[in-house]
């Protein structure tokens, strides 16, 4: 269980700032419902007609609204966060699941109001000044216009998302459920696929190649069953697009980030050149451990060693990273610490993982991280204030609704938050053999995120293309394409054990949100032009990367990112990135270097 000897006891959320108490929560959600439907009353039916003026009011009181909803919606999903076991906590988030798809349902009306209008009179409105800050939502939003079908339509067809989540749960289930014992040297004891895959980090070779072949022969007898989810949802997905005219697999995707096809392939295609760096990293990394060749359970085996980082140290770390790179985001982190708006303290009833919720315009952004002393927790809690200083600026400007960019660019602030904190980290390390894990372990997490997603992308194009040839997606299938996917990216540098034609199997991301992968590729490789732009010229950079944090969604990606010195349409652009990356790898290799002569 958790030790309770953990530096972050007791750093704890206050939920003040978002409900006094569950009784007050339930009786605001009834006044939402009321006032949601008074609303609708009053709104439905006057998008038609509207003037500028007249829709401004109706998308500033539809803001107002949606933030109140945030506002009691988090304080139940942050209960049930944090303290999972409470009867109180349950009733109150299932309450939150019922009013929240009541609320939308009666408010979806003013999109479609808006997509129903001839594109004269939208252009008409969208050119006018009093809806300015909602002009680039509305226009982004109407491109969807021509795959929208008539509302009874969209009606059955939104009637049969349960039983397509049902696949999606019947994946998770498969895997959440997949109970399997490992020994890992003090008796055999039962371990979920999350535990197996974490033995990959341990220092024991032994048992990081028992771990996985443990894992893969878990993973045989549901391998068909995940191969049915997959091959359900895929050509769900395509029947849709083919009904609504969608002609590729990843245009939805595209939209919601608001990237080019272009600009998405170019950046695949820069990122499969430069596949041999990586290869480089994984020969010196075998030398290294003293090996002929890494096997896949090498590829994140550690390099040099860890030490504890006690939560105030991590504190100062990331207060100063923020500071010095401009003294307000260093404000905005003191602030959510002092205000009990950081949850660090890991303990039982509470979930894993970290995450940052932008509430509104009025409550500062929440922050949820399982702080257990690692050098690598410091890098997590630096991301996630990536976000807060995200949503915090971006809501002091934008209207609720518009601060919230797509998935791609919406963790290029906290990648780059996380950058600039582990340089930090290595620039004031004095141990050797720390600086060599430090080094290693940025050279391989962008890796991870550049490489291995982008392979992974390529991987769901092919099996989209096969399923829309009217191939059904086996077991065997996915298998060959995995592995080709996997060979032509680490090239004979890394050896696959047989069982990793099971690797895709267990990748959430493919089941519940088509091409999210690319999305890694993309705010890593922004993130390290940003840290390049920002080391040519600090002083110009950083007043232009609030300006960039502040204009939330208001604009598209590639105007955000322009001032910056990043042109998305340049394929120049990636190449400088790889660059970048470069020189994390050669200083990767520097620090192992100074392990040798050490
Ligand atoms: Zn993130």
């Amino acid at each position: 269980m958790v030790a309770t000897s953990l530096s972050a006891a007791g750093i704890r959320w206050d939920l003040a700032d978002l409900e006094p108490g569950a009784e007050q929560a339930r009786r605001e959600w009834d006044e939402l419902l009321v006032r949601a439907r008074d609303f609708a009353e009053r709104r439905r039916g006057t998008v038609a007609s509207a003037e500028a003026r007249e829709l401004r009011e109706l998308l500033d009181e539809l803001d107002e609204l949606y933030q109140d909803i945030s506002r009691v919606h988090f304080y139940a999903t942050a209960r049930e966060h944090t303290e999972a076991t409470d009867p109180e906590t349950n009733d109150l988030a299932t309450l939150a699941r019922d009013r929240a798809a009541d609320l939308e349902s009666s408010l979806v009306f003013v999109e479609l109001d808006w997509l129903a209008l001839d594109d004269g009179r939208a252009a008409a409105l969208l050119a006018a000044p009093e809806l300015a800050p909602y002009a680039h939502r509305l226009r982004v939003a109407r491109e969807e216009k021509p795959y929208v079908l008539p509302e009874g339509e969209e009606q059955a067809l939104n009637a049969r998302k349960p039983a397509i989540s049902a696949w999606q749960s019947l994946h998770g289930r498969e895997l959440a459920t997949l109970v399997v014992e490992f020994d890992d040297g003090e008796g055999p004891e039962p371990h979920t696929i999350d535990q197996l895959l974490a033995y990959v980090h341990h220092p024991d070779r032994e048992l990081r190649l028992a771990a996985l072949d443990v894992l893969y022969e878990a993973l045989d007898p549901v391998a068909d069953v995940q191969a049915a989810c997959y091959d359900a949802l895929v050509g769900d997905r395509l029947s849709l697009d083919r009904l609504r005219g969608i002609p590729d697999p990843l245009w939805p995707t595209n939209q919601s980030n608001e990237l080019d096809r272009d600009v998405v392939e170019s950046m695949l295609v820069s990122v499969e050149e430069h596949y041999p760096l990586g290869r480089r990293w994984f020969v010196r990394k075998a030398e290294v451990l003293g090996l002929d060749r890494l096997q896949l359970a090498d590829q994140y085996a550690p390099v040099g060693s860890d030490r504890r980082v006690e939560w105030p140290e991590a504190v100062e770390m990331v207060d100063e990273t923020l500071s010095e790179f401009a003294p307000r985001l260093g404000e905005i982190f003191r602030t959510c610490l002092e205000t009990g708006h950081v949850d660090a303290e890991p303990r039982v009833g509470k979930v894993g993982g970290a995450y940052c919720n932008s509430v509104s315009k009025t409550v500062l952004p929440y922050v949820l991280l399982n702080y257990t002393d690692r050098l690598g927790d410091v890098v997590t809690l630096a991301h996630e204030f990536g976000h807060v200083v995200h949503g915090t600026l971006s809501l002091e400007r934008q209207p609720y609704r518009v601060y919230h960019t797509g998935l791609a660019l919406a963790e290029v602030p906290s990648t780059f938050a996380q950058l600039l904190a582990v340089e930090r980290l290595i620039d004031r390390e004095e141990d050797a053999s720390i600086r060599a894990m430090l080094l290693a372990d940025r050279a391989e997490s962008a890796m991870a995120s550049i490489f291995r997603q982008t392979m992974m992308a390529r991987f769901e194009q092919q099996a989209y293309a096969l399923r829309g040839e009217g191939k059904a997606l086996t077991r065997d299938r996915l298998a060959d394409l995995w592995i080709a996917g996997n060979e032509s990216y680490y090239g004979g540098s890394i050896e696959l054990p047989e069982g990793y034609r099971l690797g895709w199997s267990y990748i959430p991301h493919f089941i519940h949100v088509r091409f999210y992968t690319y999305a890694y590729t993309f705010a890593h490789l922004v993130a390290l032009l940003l840290l390049r732009r920002y080391r040519e010229d600090p002083e110009a950079f950083a007043p232009a990367y609030l300006e960039f944090l502040a204009h939330g969604a208001s604009r598209s990606p590639q105007e955000l990112l322009a001032p910056l010195g990043v042109d998305l349409h340049e394929a120049e652009t990636w190449t400088d990135a790889f660059a970048e990356l470069d020189r994390c790898v050669v200083e990767a290799e520097d620090g192992v270097a100074a392990l040798d002569a050490g």
